[in-house]
Parts: structure tokens; C-alpha cells; sequence
């Protein structure tokens, strides 16, 4: 039993330090949320999901508004706690079968599974009201920070469509949200409505 035990245990362990290995390559390290390359995975199983049941599928882009000006006035390491307190703000807004990820440096994406657009605006703006309610004071200087904020785009899938347009959408109502004046939430709808207002 002894050498067969033994390594039995040293199975075990391997077993244990491979999924801890695979679920930090799935996580970003500053946040503790899904990193960019499990988004990717994620939203490609989602859509397929969402084209053979026919299901609403939606998605939210978001970015910190003015994100840099923060780092220069407060510092990057307590802008790495912002961007930490974010990712749970977007956890506390979201369950269940949503998929909530860091997309890039102070930007996050949700993936909403059965969720038409109207619901995926209102996640959105949950979301955007809740970090701008957020009071931001330094912990170690006690120094009032202030607030931050962040502009939202919401896309939701049309039936046939490749994973780009999709994202491209979501991405132009992000734009549309910088553009209009940010600390707010712009959805596809509001990119048609403006394209058709910018034509007449
Ligand atoms: P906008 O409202 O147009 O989004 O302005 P912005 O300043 O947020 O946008 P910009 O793309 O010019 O700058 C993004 C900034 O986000 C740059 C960088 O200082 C900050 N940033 C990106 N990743 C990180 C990070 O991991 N940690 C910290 N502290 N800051 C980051
Ligand atoms: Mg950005
Ligand atoms: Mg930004």
C-alpha cells in the first residue's frame, strides 16, 4: 500500500495544482474577475448557445471615463484599486449565467445570456449609477478622492450574425456614450437613431 499510496496522494496533487493553474489562466490577477482570453472563449460558446435555442443574447462594453487623468492625479497603484472596486461593483450587479470580464487595461465587458436589449440597458445602467455613487477616499492618506465614472454600450445579437458585428455594436455604443458626454449608457438603438439624425 505504501508506494501505491503514495503516489495515489501525488496524483491527487497534481490534480489539485492543475485546476488552480487553469482557473489563473482564466482570471486577471488585479481584479479577481474573468480575464480577456476567457472572455473571448465565453462570448463565442454564447452566441452559439443563443443561435440554436433562438434565445436574446446581449452584451456590455463599458470604460472608465477620464481614467487617466485619475492615474495622474492620484497614482497608478490607487488607480489599481479602482479598477479592482469596479470589477466588484460589476459582480454586485450581475448573477447567475452572467459572465462579467476584464476586456482590456480600465476597460470591463458582460456578457448577458437571455437578455433582450431593454434588460441589458438597465443592467447597464445599475451598473454606471452604482460606481458613480461610489465616495472614493484613500484609505492610508484619508485624502476625498472623489468619484469615478463610466460610459456603457449595450448590443444585443441578431439572428445570423457573425461574433464581430456583434461586438462592433456594442463597441459604437460605447463611442456614442463617450461621445455624448459620458457617465452614461448608449445602446444600438441609440447609434441607429443618431446615424439617422446625422443623415437628415
Ligand atoms: P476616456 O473617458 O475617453 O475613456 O478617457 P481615459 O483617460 O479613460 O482613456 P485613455 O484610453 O486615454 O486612458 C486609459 C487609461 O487607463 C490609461 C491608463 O492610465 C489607465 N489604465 C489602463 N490600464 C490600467 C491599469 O491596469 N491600472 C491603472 N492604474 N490604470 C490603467
Ligand atoms: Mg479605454
Ligand atoms: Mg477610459
Amino acid at each position: 500500500a505504501g508506494l501505491l499510496g503514495e503516489s495515489a496522494a501525488e496524483i491527487e496533487q497534481l490534480k489539485v495544482n492543475l485546476e488552480d493553474t487553469r482557473r489563473e489562466a482564466m482570471t486577471d490577477a488585479l481584479t479577481g474577475i474573468l480575464n480577456r482570453s476567457s472572455f473571448d472563449a465565453h462570448i463565442v460558446r454564447a452566441l452559439q448557445e443563443a443561435q440554436k435555442s433562438r434565445q436574446h443574447l446581449s452584451l456590455l462594453m463599458m470604460d472608465i471615463d477620464h481614467f487617466k487623468k485619475f492615474n495622474d492625479t492620484f497614482g497608478h497603484q490607487v488607480g489599481d484599486k479602482v479598477l479592482a472596486l469596479a470589477a466588484a461593483t460589476l459582480k454586485e450587479c450581475t448573477k447567475g449565467q452572467d459572465i462579467v470580464a476584464r476586456y482590456g487595461g480600465e476597460e470591463f465587458a458582460v456578457i448577458l445570456p437571455r437578455t433582450d436589449l431593454r434588460g441589458a440597458a438597465m443592467v447597464g445602467e445599475t451598473v454606471r449609477r452604482r460606481i458613480s455613487e461610489k465616495e472614493l477616499v484613500n484609505r492610508s492618506t484619508g485624502e476625498n478622492m472623489g468619484q469615478i465614472t463610466i460610459s456603457v454600450g449595450a448590443s444585443n445579437l441578431l439572428h445570423g450574425e457573425e461574433l464581430a458585428e456583434f461586438v462592433e455594436r456594442a463597441d459604437q455604443a460605447l463611442y456614442l456614450a463617450k461621445r455624448t458626454g459620458r457617465n452614461r449608457v448608449a445602446t444600438q438603438d441609440d447609434v441607429r437613431a443618431d446615424a439617422i439624425a446625422a443623415d437628415s
